[in-house]
């Protein structure tokens, strides 16, 4: 899609630290990362958003994931990983999923006794 970043990334338009490809997705480092060893898992086609992309390959970026994950834990000694997609605040609107090794959960604000309330 055109002034997609991702698609032109797919394109070779502009530069990316690719570390895995096949004929579906590859996987990226994250050019602003959160934590070290920050990567996106990006489907070569482009697909909007998490609701609007295939089954078959999300499966498929799920099982990457996995593969990744106990490569990236295991090469840059972490302790585990987070599995991230976001949906409806993106700034890339092309689907990716994010791999978060040793992610920080965010300090609580509210109870789960006052979320339950909320959410019931
Ligand atoms: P989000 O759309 O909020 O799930 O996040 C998009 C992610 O893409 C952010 O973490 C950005 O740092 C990352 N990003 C944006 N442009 C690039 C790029 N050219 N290369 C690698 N990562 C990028
Ligand atoms: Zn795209």
């Amino acid at each position: 899609m055109k002034d997609c970043i991702f698609c032109k990334i797919m394109k070779a338009e502009i530069p990316a630290k690719k570390i895995y490809e096949d004929d579906v997705v590859i996987a990226i480092l994250d050019i602003n990362p959160v934590v070290e060893g920050h990567v996106l898992i990006i489907p070569k086609e482009h697909f909007d958003n998490f609701y609007s992309i295939p089954d078959s390959i999300l499966l498929h970026v799920y099982d990457v994931a996995r593969k990744l994950s106990k490569e990236i834990v295991s090469k840059l000694n972490k302790t585990g990983i987070t599995l991230q997609i976001n949906q409806g605040y993106t700034l890339v609107n092309h689907f990716h999923m994010h791999l978060l090794p040793d992610y920080e959960t965010p300090k609580l604000e509210k109870t789960v006794d006052e979320i339950y309330e909320i959410l019931k």
